[in-house]
């Protein structure tokens, strides 16, 4: 895997761009598509790698519990890191489904 120093704009303006569908980075030319599989692919492992038992913020049961962190947007600044919290299988799920909601929620305003 090539490892990128870039920081990654991804155009959000047209015509290079748009919400919906980011174009390629403007100094890299690496797609939206690419860097998200990419980031995936590294949460994944973070998230097994940092694994660890305790008790789950959300339902306050003592589970194996996983890191979620809510991936960055296309609109987020290149330095931003959303928090990190740890969570049990079924919260971590429901995090997940939550950050989906909410940014499919952003994409029908800005397309209204
Ligand atoms: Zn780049
Ligand atoms: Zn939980």
């Amino acid at each position: 895997m090539k490892v990128s120093l870039c920081k990654h704009r991804f155009p959000i303006q047209p015509p290079r761009g748009s919400f919906g569908a980011p174009g390629p980075c403007t100094d890299c030319g690496i797609t939206w598509d690419q860097r998200q599989a990419e980031l995936r692919k590294q949460d994944e492992a973070l998230i097994v790698g940092s694994s660890r038992d305790g008790k789950c913020p959300d339902c306050n049961h003592t589970r194996r519990l996983f890191r979620f962190q809510p991936p960055a947007q296309a609109w987020d600044e290149p330095d931003y890191e959303p928090p990190v919290t740890f969570l049990c299988m079924g919260c971590w799920d429901k995090a997940a489904e939550a950050h989906d909601e909410k940014v499919k929620a952003l994409y029908a305003e800005l397309a209204a």
